[in-house]
């Protein structure tokens, strides 16, 4: 589904990605982690497609496309999903009409019907109700006023509507309690643990992969993955600490 080959990328002339190389295949979960200022969030944003974060050398393609060609609306409607540690709060736009635009821009550009408002409704019900998330919820201003807890739920739902291919989802664990962490693990697991699917999670903290097992956990030091493994990567890297197994 990804495959990423010794890319190499700047930010503000400064070399951040050395000749990083990641293959995600359907029905995986990745995670990445890493100490801070390793890159982890320059490869999301890379990615993303984020104006600012050059790419110097290598590839990256998504289900065979050059992904670096592509514009970033162009990658989520092709099924990338970015989420991020700090979701953006839009007054005056409900979540509802923020969704629907959102599905509906995607699905024009596949060359799909939008759906009518009836249609949306029954999807966004279902998803939300998948996520234990209040229709209400999806009725007020997007992120407006929402606790920690209830943006991550947000963000689930968002996630569960567009219904990506590939999610990567950029320490969006950081500063949860265990309750929003449990409603992120689930989300994950309801919406993105299928045959069909996979997930990159970037996480400087072993505690969510309490709730998402991942498949193939990897180190992320100075710009390069310098080290890969199983789940159980993850645990030794808590106990041991970045130092150690990236040395
Ligand atoms: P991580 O997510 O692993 O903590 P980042 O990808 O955020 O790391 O940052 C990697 C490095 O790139 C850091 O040294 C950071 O200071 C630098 N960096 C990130 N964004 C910018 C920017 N906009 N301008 C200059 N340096 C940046
Ligand atoms: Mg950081
Ligand atoms: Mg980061």
């Amino acid at each position: 589904m990804l495959r990423i080959e010794n890319l190499h990328a700047t930010v503000a002339d400064k070399p951040i990605l050395k000749g990083l190389s990641l293959t995600i295949n359907a029905g995986e979960i990745h995670a990445i982690m890493g100490p801070n200022g390793a890159g982890k969030s320059t490869l999301s944003y890379v990615l993303g497609g984020r104006p600012g974060y050059d790419v110097a050398e290598g590839s990256a393609t998504f289900e065979g496309q050059d992904l670096l060609e592509m514009e970033p609306h162009e990658r989520a409607a092709a099924g990338l999903f970015l989420g991020f540690q700090y979701p953006v709060e839009i007054p005056g736009v409900s979540n509802l009409q923020f969704l629907r635009e959102s599905l509906n821009a995607q699905r024009r550009a596949r060359g799909e019907e939008p759906l009518s408002g009836g249609d949306f409704l029954k999807v966004a019900r279902e998803k939300a109700g998948l996520l234990k998330l209040d229709m209400d919820m999806l009725k007020r201003p997007v992120n407006v006023g929402f606790s920690g807890g209830e943006k991550k739920r947000n963000e689930m739902v968002q996630m569960g509507i567009l219904d990506p291919k590939l999610a990567i989802l950029d320490e969006t664990d950081s500063g949860l309690d265990i309750d929003a962490l449990r409603i992120v693990g689930d989300g994950i697991n309801t919406i993105m643990r299928r045959p069909d699917k996979a997930v990159l999670l970037i996480t400087h903290y072993q505690r969510l992969l309490d709730y998402v097992e991942p498949d193939y956990v990897h180190v992320l030091a100075a710009g390069r993955i310098v080290k890969s493994g199983g789940a159980d990567l993850a645990l030794e890297l808590e106990r041991e600490g970045y130092a150690e197994i990236a040395a």
